[in-house]
C-alpha cells in the first residue's frame, strides 16, 4: 500500500490507533483482575467515613480500595434486617466524610440517589482511563439482587453473582496520557519492524520498497513491480 502522505505519517497514525487501543484494553483487563472473593478489582477495606442522607435518617459507609491500575469507592447503606442503622450524633460528626472530596466521577450527585449498595470504578494504567459505575436495583431473593450499570454496559454476572461491567466513559486527561505513552512505544516497535524488514529484502535481493525479487535485474534499474 503506497500513501501520498509517506511512510513516517502513516506510521504515526497506526501508533496512535494503536496506543488508544492498547489504553483500552488494559483497562478493561484492569477492571476484571484479580477475580477474588471480594469481587473484581482491589479489594474496597480502607475506611472513608460516613455519608448522612438529606432527610438525616439514613446512614451510608464509604471506604476505598487502590490499586496500580484499579480504584473503588463503595457506597452501602448501613442496615441491619431492614432496619437503618443510626449511631450517636457525635460518633457521626467524627466520622463524618465530605464526600464532595472525591472526584467527580467516583461519587453521586447526591447520597440521595443511592440505593442500598453502590460501587463506582476508575481503572488503567499507567493512568486511569475509564469509568463506571455500579447500583444496587432491586433483590429477587437471597444472593439474586438486580444491578444496573451506568457509565458502561453490564455484563452477564459470574457464577458468584458478582455483577460484572465493561466501563465506556473516558477520563479524557488519563486516557490521551496513557495513549500517548503507548503510542511512543508502537512507534518504535514499528520502526524497528520495517528497519528489520527492508534489511530482510536488503539481504534477499528484493526490492527495498515492495519485496519484489530482483534476481536477474540488472543493478540500478527501476523495480518492475513498483516503479521504484
Ligand atoms: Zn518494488
Amino acid at each position: 500500500m503506497v500513501s501520498s502522505r509517506g511512510p513516517g505519517f502513516r506510521r504515526c497514525a497506526w501508533a496512535l490507533a494503536l496506543g488508544l487501543a492498547t489504553t483500552v484494553a488494559v483497562a478493561w483487563f484492569a477492571m476484571f483482575w484479580p477475580a477474588g472473593r471480594h469481587g473484581y478489582g482491589p479489594p474496597a477495606a480502607t475506611d472513608l467515613g460516613l455519608v448522612m442522607t438529606s432527610d438525616g435518617r439514613r446512614l451510608w459507609s464509604l471506604s476505598e480500595g487502590k490499586n496500580a491500575s484499579h480504584r473503588v469507592i463503595s457506597y452501602w447503606f448501613n442496615q441491619v434486617s431492614g432496619h437503618a442503622l443510626m449511631i450517636p450524633t457525635a460518633d457521626f460528626e467524627a466520622r463524618k466524610f465530605n464526600m464532595q472530596t472525591l472526584p467527580r466521577h467516583l461519587r453521586p450527585d447526591s447520597i440521595d440517589d443511592l440505593n442500598m449498595l453502590a460501587w463506582y470504578r476508575e481503572v488503567g494504567w499507567p493512568m486511569k482511563a475509564l469509568t463506571c459505575s455500579i447500583h444496587w436495583r432491586t433483590q429477587v431473593r437471597n444472593a439474586d439482587i438486580i444491578y444496573s450499570v451506568r457509565g458502561g454496559v453490564q455484563l452477564p454476572r459470574d457464577r458468584e453473582f458478582q455483577p460484572r461491567a465493561l466501563p465506556l466513559t473516558p477520563l479524557w486527561g488519563g486516557m490521551a496520557a496513557s495513549s500517548l505513552l503507548y503510542a511512543a512505544m508502537w512507534f518504535v516497535l514499528l520502526a524497528s519492524a520495517a528497519r528489520w524488514r527492508t534489511a530482510q529484502r536488503w539481504r534477499r535481493g528484493r526490492c527495498l520498497r515492495c519485496g519484489y525479487p530482483r534476481t536477474g535485474l540488472r543493478e540500478g534499474s527501476l523495480c518492475p513491480e513498483c516503479g521504484q
